[in-house]
């Protein structure tokens, strides 16, 4: 081979590695300049990722913060039910109303009542009065003049002496003791109320006594004595005891206007409220 041809060889050769090189060269740049361009934006998506997470930890936080707010709200108001509740003065100021209620109820039939005769000559009928939450409930036979004319029971003399006997004797006011009668209207001339009557009418009385649930249920008199015990005996054997009944326990006592008629019983009586305060102490 001649020295001429040689060379020409050389740089063919040369041009040729030039060409392949130069690719080789042109494609790394490429690779590196694409390379960094994924690599800008996975910087990008990594950046908005990291912004996303912090805005999601924010309004996690916030939203914690809302519910804690929330509870802590729920929990005044229940701490103040609870407050409430158990500073009543009454066991249970909603057992109180509810008692209440129920004494009203009656006590609005009874004004509305015509199951017996009595209600024709009645100016008004005469329903329980007092201390829905009271411990004891006494018991009368039936209106007389005043009580018709008022509409409240006891109100009279013989209303007198009771509220005396219950204040000096059991040492406490009218107003803590629920008083009411066996019949709600009253009988012509003051009579004793007739079988038929007391009939139709002691429904009310146990209604009135279930609603208040009283401790003890005091009978003033004989007609009071039998509807409560349920025995048809004499009240001088009947007087001074106590009588067991499943709901509620009964004293059987004079009636204040026996007592006003036969002075000499108003100290009887004295003894017998005394043993009902003793009764309510052992309570
Ligand atoms: S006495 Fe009693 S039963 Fe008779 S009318 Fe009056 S409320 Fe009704």
């Amino acid at each position: 081979m001649s020295r001429d041809k040689k060379l020409n060889e050389i740089i063919q050769y040369i041009d040729f590695l030039e060409e392949v090189f130069g690719d080789i060269a042109f494609t790394i740049d490429e690779k590196i300049e694409k390379r960094k361009e994924e690599s800008k934006r996975e910087d990008k998506a990594e950046k908005k990722f990291g912004e996303k997470k912090e805005k999601g930890e924010e309004k996690k936080k916030e939203e914690e913060g809302k519910r804690e707010e929330e509870d802590k709200k729920k929990k005044s108001i229940f701490d103040s039910i609870v407050k409430e509740c158990y500073s009543l003065p009454e066991p249970w100021v909603a057992i109180k109303e509810e008692k209440t209620h129920l004494l009203r109820d009656i006590a609005d039939r009874i004004r509305a009542c015509k199951r017996c005769p009595l209600w024709e000559k009645r100016k008004n009928a005469v329903p329980g009065d007092g201390n829905p939450s009271a411990e004891i409930v006494f018991v009368g036979e039936a209106p007389g003049y005043e009580e018709d004319k008022k509409g409240k029971p006891f109100v009279g003399k013989s209303g007198k002496l009771l509220e005396t006997l219950i204040k000096e004797e059991i040492g406490l006011d009218r107003s803590s003791v629920f008083i009411t009668n066996v019949v709600r209207c009253r009988p012509p001339e003051n009579r004793m109320p007739e079988k038929k009557e007391i009939e139709a009418c002691s429904p009310y009385l146990f209604e009135e006594i279930n609603a208040i649930k009283p401790k003890i249920v005091v009978a003033l008199g004989s007609p009071a004595a039998k509807v409560l015990i349920g025995r048809d005996e004499k009240i001088s054997e009947m007087r001074g005891n106590f009588y067991k009944r499943p709901e509620f326990e009964v004293f059987v006592t004079f009636h204040p206007a026996y007592a006003i008629r036969n002075p000499s019983q108003i100290e009887v009586m004295r003894e017998d409220f005394k043993k009902i305060k003793e009764f309510l102490r052992s309570e």
